[in-house]
Formats: structure tokens, sequence, C-alpha cells
């Protein structure tokens, strides 16, 4: 071989959210023969400057014999499984022409169809890695104004639902993950992170592993991450819930929390110590409607942001005061008996014994025990760190959640029962436990602390949708009606994905009664994703594909979804990607880099 013709080009990988890694190509005469780590940058690189194996994949990937190369029109008008497309190679000028002239008809009839939804819709793949490819789609899509992104591409089926919504509530974070240099116990419910973590996830375990941090492995089979566990736990598929239940009952209900838990955190940063009334809303000060706390040293209901020297955290009162309920409701109490949020947190925990979670999940009754009992040995309670010269809670326990453990049925209460874990030692956002990595559905996207802002009632605000009678937003604005459906989902532009994706697909067949009228979008983008195999019913999925008028798919091979496209355009991949992106700061799940650039 002419040395000449060889060359090594430096880029990057970013074929998962776990990326982006970067590495070195070797090209000869122009084609890309051999993948290697980029070294060089190790001690900048959170994974010591690796990639993995799916990177070397990427020669395969480029070079791949079905790739669509070209743009393609469609020529056979019937859109079904069994019939070919007919696609035919065509000009960018062309596929472009064909586009522009459909969008051009659309915005002078109306960007709104009659059932008050847009003809353009578009569609991307999960996680997020799709959106860094872009380049300029999202001004286009944005220059076009009224686009409904609210068609899913299998939502729920593959990413972590539950967690994201749960976790911008307690973390302001759409991802949550351990401080893993810090940590020293983890709880692994089914997060097999040694496979989906990438090179830098697994690099910081290892070296947490190596200087003495255990996890404990919970999960049904035994995967790479249980194999390098100190302990696995064998558990019945999808009985997580009444696991973790379990062990909130040894900790709340067996051991003494007064002795055991961090009550300073408690008190100060949950609501465990608010005055719940006979209706299950805050009993509130009657002048200032702030929920109450009664204070022990005077035996007196006041404010929670007054000085309480002794909260109450358990028992039963008669107080006096205001609550307020849905749509402003409003019981004026003279005497009504009620209890600190945590009492009755401690009556609904009481029955998920350790003994009733054992038939349940099929974990022995003293194994839950002895993890409760681990959990609370290592969280270290009362314990600080000083880092940058301030000085901090260290807390260096922490759950971790795998993605069919937060997903569907249990997925929510694995979710709470996970926040409660970390809340009952202090072990939410601070040095040494669970914290926040990105935010989504908030705003400012680059910086999540912009939004953690303190509510009227103590509470991290939050910008849910309407729900009150006023205000309600009682027409949906696309289809899967997120606004209206969703209070949690927000209202910004990952709202739409993070809503009930699935519905728009449901609802074009049977729509619910007094629903607007299912229309389809006039034109449908459909990017980096294949909905026609990765949804919840993925046949019906692919029906409904079929009946669009027309599809834009962006392709790299003829796939199930883009089988029913009326144009497809060429992928590139990320070895012939010219993209510029962003590394450094923090990314989803565990990788943190400390530059940034
Ligand atoms: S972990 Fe890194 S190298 Fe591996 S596929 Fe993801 S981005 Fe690429």
């Amino acid at each position: 071989m002419d040395q000449a013709t060889k060359k090594t080009v430096k880029t990057f990988c970013y074929q998962c959210v776990a990326g982006p890694d970067l590495m070195e190509i070797e090209v000869e005469n122009g084609t890309a023969t051999r993948v290697e780590a980029l070294y060089g940058i190790q001690d900048a690189h959170p994974g010591g400057g690796r990639v993995c194996v799916k990177a070397y994949g990427l020669i395969q990937k480029t070079y791949n014999p079905h790739r669509i190369k070209a743009p393609m029109k469609r020529t056979n008008p019937i859109k079904s499984k069994d019939q070919d497309p007919g696609f035919v190679e065509i000009s960018w000028d062309e596929a472009l022409e064909i586009i522009s002239e459909k969008l051009k008809n659309i915005i002078a009839t109306g960007l709104t169809d009659s059932s008050g939804y847009p003809r353009v819709a578009a569609s991307f793949g999960g996680g997020g890695t799709p959106t860094q490819y872009m380049g300029t789609f999202p001004a286009f899509l944005s220059a076009i104004g009224n686009v409904d992104l609210g068609f899913g591409a299998g939502q729920g089926v593959k990413c972590y639902h539950s967690e994201h919504l749960y976790g911008e509530l307690w973390h302001r974070a759409f991802i949550v993950a351990p401080d893993t240099p810090r940590v020293n116990y983890i709880l692994s419910c089914g997060h097999n992170g040694d496979a989906s973590t990438g090179v830098a996830g697994i690099w910081r375990h290892a070296d947490a592993r190596d200087r003495g941090m255990k996890r404990v492995q919970v999960e049904p089979h035994l995967s790479v991450t249980g194999a390098v566990s100190a302990e696995w736990i064998p558990i019945k598929p999808k009985t997580d819930a009444a696991f973790l239940y379990g062990v909130l009952n040894r900790i709340i209900c067996e051991r003494d929390w007064r002795e055991v838990c961090d009550i300073p955190f408690l008190t100060e940063d949950t609501n465990a110590p608010y005055l719940i009334a006979p209706n299950g809303y805050y009993l509130r000060d009657p002048k200032t409607k702030k929920p109450m706390i009664l204070d022990l040293a005077d035996n007196k209901a006041k404010p929670f942001d007054a000085d309480i020297t002794d909260p109450a955290m358990e028992g039963s009162f008669k107080l006096s005061g205001l609550e307020i309920g849905a749509d402003d409701q409003t019981w004026d109490h003279q005497t009504a008996e009620v209890k600190p949020a945590f009492q009755l947190l401690i009556e609904h925990i009481k029955p998920y014994t350790p003994e009733w979670a054992a038939k349940e999940c099929d974990v022995p009754a003293d194994q839950i025990r002895t993890v409760g009992d681990e959990f609370l040995g290592q969280a270290c309670i009362g314990d600080t760190i000083e880092i940058d010269g301030e000085t901090l809670p260290y807390r260096p326990v922490a759950v971790l959640l795998g993605k069919t453990v937060n997903n569907g049925w249990g997925g929510y209460n694995c979710c709470w029962a996970r926040t409660l874990l970390l809340c009952l030692v202090g072990a939410l956002e601070v040095p040494g436990g669970m914290m926040g990595t990105n935010v989504k559905l908030n705003r400012p996207g680059h910086n999540r602390f912009a939004s953690a802002v303190k509510g009227p009632d103590g509470f991290m605000d939050y910008p849910f949708n309407e729900t009150s009678k006023e205000k309600w937003n009682s027409d949906p604005h696309i289809r899967n009606a997120y606004r209206t459906l969703v209070p949690l989902a927000a209202d910004s532009a990952w709202s739409a994905a993070l809503g009930p994706a699935h519905l728009p697909w449901l609802f074009q067949k049977k729509p619910p009664e007094n629903w607007p009228v299912p229309t389809k979008p006039d034109i449908w983008f459909c990017y980096r994703t294949n909905p026609a195999i990765s949804s919840w019913d993925a046949p019906e999925v692919a029906k409904r594909v079929a009946e669009f008028p027309f599809i834009v798919a962006f392709a790299y091979t003829h796939d199930e979804t883009n089988h029913f496209a009326d144009i497809l355009l060429p992928e590139a991949t990320d070895l012939e990607s010219l993209q510029l992106i962003q590394v450094g700061g923090t990314k989803y799940v565990e990788q943190f880099w400390t530059q940034q650039g």
C-alpha cells in the first residue's frame, strides 16, 4: 500500500446517548479501514480516551451495501406492507422541489387543519441523540412554525420515561446518576449500566468498585452488571416496587426512624412535617394561606417558613385552619384531626412488610432487611465533605433503576420508592448521593439550576400545565394533547415527546367521545426513527403510517416505516457527518467531563 494514500482522521462517535466519544479513523484511498481509541486525550475524556465496541462497527455501518445513498421517490401509490413501494433514485433538486411544493401548498391553505391540528408533523428517534445530528433541520421546522411533534416513535418502550418526568420534579433533571466517584453503596434494580452507560459510565463504576464501592444488583437474570457487582439478588420480573417497599418498611417501620433517618433533611427539605387536613390537602394558615407545621416547642401550628424549633413528624392533632383543594374548594376547619405528612407515610408503608414483599418478589424477607440496614449503614448521616472550599452534606448511597423497572406497571412506584429512600437519608442532590445530570422539560435547557426556584408552598416550583376550570386547555393543540392531559409534561420543546405520544396513533382509529376529528398530517417528516417497529403496538402503528398521505423519511436503509414513505432522503453516518457536536460538561447518565467545548 502506498503510504501517501493513508491518513488518520480524528472524529467522534455519537451513536448513543452515553457519547459523544472521540476516536481516530485510519483512511486508505478514501476508505475508512480502522477505528482506534483516541488515547491522546485520555486525561481529559471521562472514559480514558476509549470508544466502545459499537464505534468499531461504524466501518461496517458506513459500507453496508443496503444503504440508501441517494434521494428516492415512491412510484407505487398503493401503500401497504405487501406492496413494493417502487422507489426510484432522483436528484436532490427534484426531491427538495417535491417537498417544497407540498409545503408551499400547506402554508397557502393554512398550517392548522379543521380539527385545530398542525398539517405538518415530525417524529424523531429517542434519547436526544438524533437532535445532535439535525443541523439546520430544527431551524427549518421552526421557520414553518406550527408543527406537530407528538406522534411518538416508541417513547416509553425504549426510554426511561417515568424517571424523566419524576426526575424533573425532584432533581430538576431528566436523568439521574449516582455521584459515582464518591458513592460507597449502590442499590441497582435492573440497571444494566455495564452494558449501557458507555465507556465513561463503565470506567467510572469500575474505578468505584476498585476503591471498595459495593453495588448490589437486583434483577431476574444475571447481567454483565450483576456479574461484576458485589452481590446479585435474583427477583421475580417486574416486582421491584414490592422489593423497594419492603426496604422502606424496614427503615420506617421496623427500625427507629428517629434514630436512623436524616431528620434535618426531612424537616427542612421535604414536606415530612407539613400538616395534612382531613381531605388530604395541607392545613393552611388562614391569614397567609401557607401550609402549616406543628411546633412541639409551644404546641402551635405555624406557617412552614416561620421559626420552628421542634416540628412534629408523627401523631394526630386537633387543630384549626384552612384546607384548599382542587379548583380552590375551601374548607374552614375549626377543629379538625390533622396529621404530619410523615405520619401518613408511616401508615401507608406499614402493610408492606418484608414478609409481604418476599411473597410478591421472591426475595427472602431477611435479605430485604439486610439491604435496608446496609443502605442505612453506608449513608453516613450527619457527615459532611468539603468541595471547593464549601462544606456540604455527604451521603454516599444511591439507588439505580433499570429501564423496564421504571417503565410500565410499577414504574411510578419504583421512582417514588427510590426518591423516598434517598430523602430518608438525605442523599438527594448531595455529594455521594443521586444527582441530576441535565434538564429537558424545564427551561433554560443549558442550566438545570436556573429553574430550581422556591414556589409558594416552599417546594421547587414547576410549570405544570393548567388544570383549573378557567385555564385548562380543553382544545388539544396537537394530536397527543399533552397540554390537555398531562400537567407534569410542562410545555417546552421536549414536552410533546414526553406527553402521551402513543395516543395520536391510537386516536387515529378510535378517538374518545367529544374529541376533535383525528386528522392525518398532510406531511410527516420521519427522522432517524422507525415507529412501525419500535412502538407498543407496532403493527397498528404501521397501518396508521400507511394511511398518511405524504411522508418524507430520512433513511439509512429501507425499513419498516420508510417502506411507506413518498420521499427518502439518505442519512450520513458518524464517519461522514460534518456536524459540529459539543463535547464536555455534563451529558446523559455518567458522561461527566471536567472540560467543555
Ligand atoms: S458509548 Fe460512545 S463509543 Fe459507544 S456507541 Fe455510545 S457514543 Fe459511541
